[in-house]
């Protein structure tokens, strides 16, 4: 049933009479359903037409407001190409004539008529001598300002959804906000001179200024910050009551253990040893996030702060995030505890192997799945690595005392929680003891950030590169050097060595024209560039099997150039690659084109990193300039930070908070004074009580973020 009578928050989209059916769906589509959905539904961006003047070529380029008659319209129909025109023209108040052109949009008949006094914003160019705007936005001059004359807000729009549409809405439904519960206690947001959550709702759609709108954002940044905050300290707290079995070892056995690796640990991986080792001896679990660099040695951390569970007999897990990288870490680990007598099997969906203690693999074919399981249930594996495949429903440890989870923030928080407590659960019933937990990053993670949303776990920095590293010659190439750079990689395959070539895309797209693909650039340089050569292709949409397969060629060199999307950034140690050629750079960022580099420089020849880039603005080029300056991979995190937000610098990844909270929560200042009051709110009363809107918010929250 419609009904245009009484509406509140929760009212369904689908029972206000403006909405059609159709429109209803796909909202319903978007994810919106009641009015308190809608009216969360934040504008992106905002056009600045806020300057409302007359018609003069001092404003030439600029985006304008102009008021003014329609005294003429026609409308031309071009047949071929099915378009319709229509061209206005309208007097405005200094009697200068404006000529407002359209195309395909007819239904603007009924609003721009001969005779109307109308509103029109848009950039002013000048054809001749006539000043033009082209499809300006537009509405009749009586109306308050809702698409011209202000900050005009622009929602992302999907098909059959536009932003006039939504705005008319928005505008229409937005007194209904006044009754929306505050989130953050009103007392707080006053002591930061921020406005209340419905002002700033309010705001944020139509901004009475630009400073308003700064206001109204910080809002939005603080009550994120302050519920991601809140979230942590929580977790934080029932951690802390938790139980853990207590993991020591003998100094002298470690010791030993130490001396016999072919390196020499760095200072910095002595000290988060240190700090691992030290958690793990309390019956409390650890829960540390390992903070490193690519190639910071964080295998060797983790290898070694496995021993404790290990030399007593007890079960480590260690999940990665794809096949390719539990499969690496399962040889790596073979190797590193090669005389040691420990059980190593590697869990993931296709792959079954068991490595013995001999120090030989064996690619057990009749080890099926069921017999995998079977050991490790009865305690006959002592460490188990694997993909997710690790927390499916049927896999159960005997007594398993440490979990480690390599690249964390690829893994969903509920992925990680079910590891630590289903496997304790399915292993020996014994809820009352958790495994350890210790987390590693791909990239280093700013400081600020990592306090912002991993509050609730402790941190060790691995901020030091193990000596003997040659660092990665990285060049941003001109168009014109393309041929140089060609050559230049023929030359180090002749040498015997390998290259990759990455690309933002899998298949040509049409709304991104201007980039290359993966697809399309293999054919290229198969054909054309390195006929002579043998060229793998690596992307998302192959089945994972498929991918391990074209790694594994890579890895025993019968390609010599891997041709690839991003996917391959994920921890993929390829010793003999020496070149790595990185085309429309400036789509990526910083981390993540770091991240692409690490995977050269692994072996002992000098390596190479080519930056190619699509765009020539000079912020792009400023930033890709931060790579040639250093490989030091936190202050290139910072730097990313700094220009793209943390939305971006988490890469694919969703972290669930709107861009605008994003933008505002590299401010550490806000981080600190939201985790202040979350601390003084939980202090005073532990599980909400009091503040029932607030826990309610918590709730939603927790399904929507995806960081810890
Ligand atoms: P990441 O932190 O990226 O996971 P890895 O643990 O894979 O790095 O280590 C990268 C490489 O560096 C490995 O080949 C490892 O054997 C080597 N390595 C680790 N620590 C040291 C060290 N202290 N000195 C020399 N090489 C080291
Ligand atoms: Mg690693």
């Amino acid at each position: 049933m419609r009904y245009t009578g009484y509406m509140d928050l929760s009212t369904p989209l689908k029972n206000i009479s403006r909405i059609t059916p159709a429109y209803a769906k796909i909202l319903d589509r978007i994810g919106l359903f009641t009015i308190e959905d809608l009216l969360l539904y934040f504008p992106f961006r905002y056009d600045d037409f806020s300057k409302i003047v007359p018609v003069s070529s001092d404003y030439l380029g600029e985006n304008i407001t102009i008021e003014g008659q329609v005294i003429k319209i026609k409308v031309a129909r071009i047949f071929k190409r099915r378009m319709t025109i229509i061209e206005a023209s309208i007097e405005t108040a200094n009697k200068t004539t404006l000529k407002a052109v359209w195309f395909n949009q007819k239904f603007i008949l009924s609003t721009i008529q001969e005779g109307a006094r109308v509103r029109l914003a848009g950039k002013l160019e000048i054809k001749g001598r006539t000043f033009q705007m082209t499809s300006p936005a537009f509405e009749r001059a009586g109306r308050e300002a809702t698409n011209t004359g202000r900050l005009v807000p622009v929602y992302s729009e999907t098909k059959g959804l536009t932003s006039k549409w939504l705005r008319w809405q928005i505008k229409t439904l937005l007194p209904i906000v006044k009754n929306i519960s505050e989130i953050v206690p009103r007392e707080i947001s006053q002591k930061f001179n921020l406005f209340s959550l419905a002002r700033s709702i309010q705001e944020i759609h139509f901004p009475s200024s630009k400073e308003n709108l700064v206001r109204a954002q910080k809002y939005f940044a603080f009550q994120e910050m302050f519920l991601v905050q809140l979230k942590a300290l929580q977790t934080k707290n029932v951690w802390d009551k938790k139980k853990a079995i207590s993991l020591s070892l003998d100094k002298k056995n470690l010791q030993e253990f130490i001396q016999n690796l072919p390196f020499k640990l760095t200072n910095a991986q002595k000290k988060t040893l240190r700090e691992i080792l030290s958690d793990l001896k309390k019956n409390k679990p650890m829960n540390r996030l390992l903070n490193g660099d690519v190639g910071s040695g964080k295998t060797i951390v983790a290898a070694a702060g496995s021993l404790p569970a290990l030399w007593q007999n007890s079960q480590v897990a260690l999940m990665a995030p794809t096949e390719v990288l539990a499969r690496q870490h399962f040889e790596s680990l073979a190797e590193i505890f090669k005389n040691q007598d420990i059980k190593i099997a590697l869990l993931t969906n296709s792959y079954k192997l068991t490595h013995q203690p001999e120090g030989h693999y064996r690619q057990n074919g009749n080890d099926n799945r069921e017999n995998l399981l079977k050991k490790i249930k009865t305690g006959k594996i002592d460490l188990i690595i694997g993909t997710h495949a690790l927390i499916q429903k049927d896999v159960s440890f005997k007594n398993l005392a440490l979990v480690i989870i390599d690249e964390q923030h690829r893994f969903g928080v509920s992925q990680r929680a079910f590891l630590q407590q289903e496997t304790m659960r399915a292993s020996d019933g014994n809820i009352q003891t958790i495994p350890h937990l210790l987390t590693m990053t791909a990239t280093p993670i700013p400081r600020s950030l990592a306090i912002a949303f991993f509050g609730s776990l402790d941190l060790s920095v691995l901020d030091e590169m193990p000596k003997n590293r040659k660092t990665i010659i990285t060049k941003i190439v001109p168009p014109a050097a393309r041929e140089k750079a060609y050559t230049f990689i023929r030359k180090e395959i002749q040498k015997g060595h390998q290259a990759f070539i990455i690309l933002p895309l899998v298949e040509d797209s049409k709304a991104l024209s201007e980039l290359k693909s993966a697809k399309t650039e293999h054919e290229r340089l198969s054909k054309e560039i390195f006929p002579e050569l043998k060229l793998g292709i690596l992307h998302g949409r192959l089945k994972s099997t498929e991918k391990e397969k074209v790694m594994q060629k890579f890895k025993d060199k019968k390609t010599q150039i891997l041709v690839s999307t991003s996917v391959v950034e994920v921890g993929i140690d390829i010793p003999n690659a020496s070149v790595m050629l990185i085309e429309d750079a400036e789509r990526f960022g910083l981390s993540q084109l770091h991240q692409f580099r690490g995977r050269v420089g692994r072996g002992v020849h000098q390596s190479y990193c080519f930056l190619f880039s699509g765009s020539n603005s000079e912020k792009s080029e400023e930033r890709l300039l931060a790579l040639e300056k250093t490989n030091d991979g936190f202050e290139i995190a910072q730097k990313d930070l700094e220009i793209r937000g943390p939305g971006h610098f988490f890469g694919t990844i969703q972290s669930g908070l709107p861009d605008i909270a994003m933008e505002n929560i590299t401010n550490l200042k806000l981080i600190k004074l939201a985790r202040e009051e979350a601390e003084n709110i939980l202090k005073k009363d532990t599980n909400l009580k009091k503040y029932p809107e607030i826990k309610k918010a918590l709730e939603k929250f927790q399904e929507s973020v995806h960081l810890e």
